[in-house]
């Protein structure tokens, strides 16, 4: 247990063992880490030397929680590129199936070709 003073607005608070714990494993190599005033918002420099002492020799560091990975988009990528390449060798039978839907009367714009379908 900590007891901390806010600089701003006087505001005393108490840390628990678990909160110096995450603390401190959360400033890693920093010297200070910053607290939230649970009241006004300020950010408040502890040493982390200070919360160190106040955990046991034995005290288990708790893991942060990881930052968010970025999102790939590579595999929407790679399967468009082969749907073009697909369409480009077969563009020969692109050019017999568009003469036969004009053959069958068939709307140009309505038409659905099966190549570019997937
Ligand atoms: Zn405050």
């Amino acid at each position: 247990m900590m007891q901390v003073r806010c600089q701003r607005c006087g505001w005393v608070f108490t840390m628990s063992r678990d909160s110096i714990g995450l603390a401190v494993a959360e400033a890693g190599q920093n010297e200070h880490y910053l607290a939230d005033c649970p009241k006004c918002r300020h950010g408040i420099k502890i040493r982390v030397d200070d919360l160190r002492r106040r955990l046991p020799a034995d005290y288990v560091l708790p893991v942060p929680p990881p930052k968010p990975a970025p999102i790939h988009v590579k595999k929407e990528e790679v399967k468009n590129e082969e749907v073009r390449n697909g369409a480009e060798a077969g563009s020969g039978d692109r050019d017999q199936a568009q003469a036969r839907a004009e053959d069958t009367g068939q709307d140009e714009a309505g038409s659905n070709l099966p190549a570019e379908r997937g």
